[in-house]
């Protein structure tokens, strides 16, 4: 069995893209730019958004952060995204989730410019995801797919079992493994939240990844022996004796999966580190207009 490291490929991502910023810069070309918002104090945001941060200056990019309180207007939102839109300084933006509930996701997705959408969340191109061309890949399947190819994981012919519908992860993960690539070729199953019978499913997942949200839904019992798995799932579960107040869980319980998996990642370590990585490449792309020029 082996523990996939996503810690650590990420660092080795991480000294590539710092070394492919320094030669795009030596071009006389501006620093790639993502512009983050954040609206409202989600103490698992501005852990995310922190991280985001400190990644972009750790590997040379700028970024800004506009921050707005939890009573913003979407209009206001909207308008800020519209500037940056326009704003040719600017080669990505993101707004973090999740959003106050009179702020429609799908109206801050569809306003940020295809050619701007880093998080792969726009309509545009999710569609073009799906006819295999050209696109920005959502940053966590795009990660999990790196984590594929960098441990030689087989997928052709496999049967991959999917946990999660959303725009996010499950959807885009379901195609991208289903496509006709390397890493790819699955045959794929998608569950859901109105699956009857998970086990029955996961049960006969060569490959198995969960992005659901439901600390350790997924018990080893519900796991084939020798399966590949990926546990997508952060929550924070309350825990005292944590210094933080809580600790992070995954959908699987890892430490009584990981004897029966071939290849497992931990939470967190595992899938987190990459997401990170994914969104950076997709800006430094942007910056280089190669998806939409
Ligand atoms: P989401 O809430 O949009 O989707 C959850 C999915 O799980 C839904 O499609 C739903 O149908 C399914 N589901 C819910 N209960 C289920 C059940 N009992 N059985 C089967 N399916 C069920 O969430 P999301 O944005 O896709 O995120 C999923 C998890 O992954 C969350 O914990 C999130 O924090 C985490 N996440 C982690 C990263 C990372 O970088 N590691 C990135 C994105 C999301």
């Amino acid at each position: 069995m082996t523990i996939i490291d996503g810690k650590q490929t990420a660092e080795e991502y991480k000294a590539a893209l710092k070394q492919e910023v320094k030669e795009f810069v030596a071009k006389g070309k501006r620093p790639p730019c993502l512009a983050i918002l954040l609206i409202g104090n989600n103490g698992a945001s501005e852990t995310y958004v922190a991280n985001k941060l400190k990644t972009c200056h750790d590997v040379g990019f700028s970024a800004s952060l506009y921050r707005f309180e939890n009573t913003v207007s979407e209009n206001e939102v909207l308008t800020c995204i519209n500037e940056l839109n326009f704003n040719s300084n600017v080669d990505g933006i993101i707004v973090q989730s999740p959003f106050p509930n009179h702020i429609s996701p799908q109206k801050i997705n569809e306003a940020i410019h295809p050619a701007k959408d880093v998080d792969g969340f726009h309509p545009m191109n999710a569609g073009r995801l799906q006819q295999n061309k050209p696109c920005y890949i959502s940053a966590t399947p795009k990660g999990i797919m790196q984590l594929i190819e960098k441990y030689k994981i087989e997928t052709q012919g496999k049967h991959c079992v999917v946990v999660g519908r959303s725009n996010i992860v499950g959807m885009p993960m379901s195609i991208l493994l289903s496509r006709n690539s390397k890493p790819g070729n699955c045959t794929v199953t998608i569950c859901h939240s109105k699956t009857v019978d998970l086990a029955s499913f996961t049960k006969r997942a060569d490959i198995l990844i969960a992005a659901i949200g439901s600390p350790e839904l997924i018990t080893a019992d519900m796991i084939k022996e020798g399966a590949v798995v990926f546990d997508v799932g952060i929550t924070r579960v309350a825990d005292k004796t944590a210094k933080s107040g809580y600790r992070l869980k995954g959908d699987i319980n890892c430490d009584e999966a990981a004897p029966k998996s071939s290849y497992i990642t931990p939470v967190p370590g595992g899938v987190g580190p990459m997401t990170i990585i994914g969104l950076l490449q997709n800006t430094l792309l942007a910056a280089k207009n190669a998806i939409y020029n």
